[in-house]
């Protein structure tokens, strides 16, 4: 029995009468006994997205660091400084930056040293630096960059810890068992971030297709999924919702609110003593002029050309910014777009690249996503 079935079963006795009410109305209404179910009408109603390309205040195309063999988290010595890698999330980067930054402590700590170096000040970077003061450590992140100039800003911003983090034709497999440690550290963490001003929150994700979508095992990595961690998702029949389709899943999902959440990480970071320095790291004699032993890397993209890894590629991905809509709290994917409403925006967008460098935003690929999410907005119900 699941974590979420027997919490179903143990019902105490004085809720009898509420259950017996329940189980006359629609599965839905028992998982989410809501506002929006409109009973004249028969459906449960959601707010329609205002979408049109003058609401659009912002495009960007960011690059997920990918490697086929999953994110490179082991430890190799470089003259005299021991590197600990952590770099390499792929479209997962958020979701993991906890778990795989453990992972990375484990190591650091290992080694006994406590001055460390972190090199990048991206989700993965702070992440680790904040876990690593947890553990007693003095740690200086050294960085090209700061935000918002780097690619977590770019990011969607939501639980996806599978998402294209390996291609599970060549990870090892026991990359799968790490992939579950360090995902289900992350999930804890993340639940100590909940409640503070909404920099992490929890908000109703709907998929929605004509039909039900076939899947294809592949470069996502998607396969990978820890039962029981999220709630589950469920399958809605017609009567719950206002879609013109017939495969409409939903359930509950993590989101972060990506600029708060940065700016909350940093603060932290530097109310514990941490320094930031921007550095660029050109070359491995850059790393061995640092005055710390040991160093972690969690460069991103960037750490290619230092430690030449050919598997690192990015894999781009566009996102345009809509302009806020205060009744929109939920995220919605489908057949080749998908969006999520932040505090600082409404993100719509879903491609993949796989080996794209650049960064410039393609009117293209905005009127497409604008368009399939447009036709579904105006078939809606309601
Ligand atoms: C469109 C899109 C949507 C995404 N959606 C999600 C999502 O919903 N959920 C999720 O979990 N993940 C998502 N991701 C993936 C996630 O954004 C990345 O995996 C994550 O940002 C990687 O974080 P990072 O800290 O490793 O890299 P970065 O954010 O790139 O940070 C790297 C840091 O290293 C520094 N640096 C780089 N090179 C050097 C150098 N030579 N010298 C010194 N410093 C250097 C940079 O300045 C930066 O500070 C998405 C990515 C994209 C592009």
């Amino acid at each position: 029995m699941n974590r979420r079935s027997f919490f179903a079963r143990a019902v105490p006795a004085s809720f009898a009468i509420g259950a017996v009410a329940a189980s006359c109305a629609p599965k839905s209404q028992q998982l989410y006994p809501d506002k929006h179910f409109h009973i004249s009408r028969g459906y449960h109603q959601i707010p329609k997205l205002r979408l049109s390309t003058d609401r659009i205040v912002k495009e960007t195309v960011g690059l997920r660091p990918f490697r086929a063999s999953g994110p490179r988290l082991d430890v190799e010595k470089l003259g005299n400084k021991t590197i600990v890698h952590n770099y390499g999330h792929g479209g997962s980067g958020w979701s993991l930056s906890w778990g795989t930054g453990n992972i990375a402590r484990k190591n650091v700590l290992a080694t006994n040293e406590k001055k460390i170096a972190v090199l990048g000040c991206g989700t993965v970077g702070i992440a680790t630096a904040r876990l690593l003061q947890e553990s007693g450590c003095e740690v200086t992140i050294y960085t090209k960059d700061v935000p918002p100039n780097i690619t977590s800003n770019l990011a969607t911003g939501t639980w996806s810890p599978a998402s294209r983090v390996c291609d599970v034709k060549v990870a090892k497999p026991e990359f799968r068992t790490v992939w579950e440690e360090a995902t289900r550290f992350s999930f804890r963490r993340f639940q100590f971030l909940l409640g503070m001003n909404e920099i992490a929150c929890w908000a109703e994700e709907y998929g929605v297709f004509r039909e039900m979508p076939v899947y294809t095992p592949g470069a996502g990595g998607e396969d990978f999924e820890i039962e029981g961690l999220l709630p589950e998702r469920v399958k809605l029949d017609s009567r719950e919702h206002p879609f013109k389709a017939n495969h409409v899943t939903r359930r509950s999902n993590l989101m972060f609110n990506i600029p708060a959440y940065l700016r909350h990480q940093l603060t932290d970071f530097v109310m514990f003593g941490g320094k930031v320095k921007i550095q660029e790291i050109r070359k491995p004699e850059d790393i061995d002029a640092l005055q710390e032993n040991v160093v972690v890397n969690c460069m991103g993209l960037g750490a290619k050309p230092v430690f030449n890894d050919e598997e690192l590629t990015p894999v781009s991905g566009q996102l345009s910014c809509l302009i806020p809509q205060s009744d929109i709290h939920y995220k919605l994917y489908t057949q080749g777009a998908n969006f999520i409403s932040r505090k600082d925006g409404i993100f719509i967008g879903s491609n993949g690249i796989v080996g794209n460098w650049d960064t410039t935003p393609s009117k293209e690929q905005t009127e497409k996503t604008v368009g399939i999410l447009q036709k579904l907005m105006e078939e809606m119900k309601g």
